[in-house]
């Protein structure tokens, strides 16, 4: 067992290494798990590190990479001292004060915990996809509709995400084509009939993506109709897929309040989970904004709430 740390962040995308930045400065020689390189949903980095140009990240007139962005945020963190390992937790107790943390056989003991472990878009799990991404293929029609000016892309998916991000695109593509497995929307009535009077909107139903091509760019998807089973290729440039997300949280159940869909409760605004002494950031407690400034103002909530609760409760 190590010594007591005051506090341990979990996860290292944009709210947990804003946290890092926070804490460092302010004395608290934090530890931040970072996740494991090759992982899709505990990487260094979280969900940046899978997109290319970002845009809309305030403070970057020209854009940035996301990972160039994210080691940016890593470099400020180091260099207040925040400390890194580069692994992934494997078991929390919240049960007991001070907090455990588990990173294989090695455990560590902490006042307090930052949770950032970020989600994941799901995805369809098809040859080419991930290779992809950043290159045609998205998760974020708000990060990317932007390069897809005068282009005609598919959007996957019937529910209200997926609508959304279709709806959200025409002011972008020439023709947005939603491809939706069945023949009835699962989105909301005021979400479906935007989609059916968007003209540069053509819901192609009962189909499903079933290849993705392209080399450097993605050039095509096939289709299949899950009706008749005929396939179909459809040339698009760009392929958004809609079709959920997963929060990180199994780590955390049965030790934190977890809302129905598996994000974790925390409370109104704050960063307070119901566990004192721990703090939930980022989009591992946000299904709705799910944006890389939106979780970075959320970190520095959790370091501010972290560094007070300390305080208060003189830990
Ligand atoms: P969702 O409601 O779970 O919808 C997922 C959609 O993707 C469904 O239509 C599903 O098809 C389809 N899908 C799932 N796996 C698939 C696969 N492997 N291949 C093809 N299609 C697949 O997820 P969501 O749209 O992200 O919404 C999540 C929650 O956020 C919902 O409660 C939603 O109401 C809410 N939300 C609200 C707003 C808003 O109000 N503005 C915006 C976005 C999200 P099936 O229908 O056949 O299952």
């Amino acid at each position: 067992m190590n010594d007591i740390r005051d506090v341990i962040i979990i996860g290292s995308g944009p709210a947990g290494l804003t946290a890092a930045i926070y804490t460092a400065r302010a004395n608290m020689s934090p530890l931040v798990i970072e996740g494991e390189p090759s992982s899709t949903s505990d990487q260094p980095g979280g969900q940046l590190m899978l997109t290319t140009e970002v845009e809309n990240y305030p403070g970057f007139p020209e854009g940035i990479m996301g990972p160039e962005l994210m080691m940016n945020f890593r470099a400020q963190a180091s260099r207040f001292g925040a400390e890194f390992i580069t692994n992934k937790v494997t078991r929390v107790d919240f049960g007991q004060h001070p907090f455990t943390i588990e990173v294989g056989d090695t455990s560590y003991s902490t006042r307090s915990v930052i949770v950032s472990t970020g989600a994941q878009s799901l995805m369809l799990g098809l040859p080419n996809e991930d290779r992809l991404i950043g290159h045609g293929v998205s998760t974020c029609a708000t990060c990317d509709g932007f390069f897809f000016k005068d282009q005609e892309i598919a959007v996957v998916g019937g529910g209200d995400s997926a609508v959304e991000e279709a709806t959200f695109l025409t002011r972008f593509a020439s023709k947005v084509y939603l491809v939706h497995r069945r023949d009835e929307l699962r989105a909301s009535k005021i979400m479906r009939d935007r989609a059916f009077n968007n003209p540069k909107i053509e819901i192609l139903w009962n189909n499903e993506v079933v290849e993705v091509h392209g080399e450097e760019k993605l050039s095509g998807v096939i289709l299949e109709n899950t009706v008749t089973k005929e396939r179909a290729s459809l040339p698009v440039t760009g392929l958004f897929i809609a079709i959920g997300h997963q929060p990180n949280t199994s780590l955390f159940a049965g030790q934190l309040d977890l809302k129905s869909n598996g994000y974790l409760v925390t409370k109104p605004n704050s960063s307070e989970t119901q566990v004192p002494g721990v703090f939930a950031c980022g989009d591992v407690q946000d299904d709705y904004y799910r944006q890389a400034i939106t979780a970075a103002g959320s970190g520095c909530m959790a370091a501010i709430d972290a560094e007070r609760w300390l305080e208060e409760t003189g830990e």
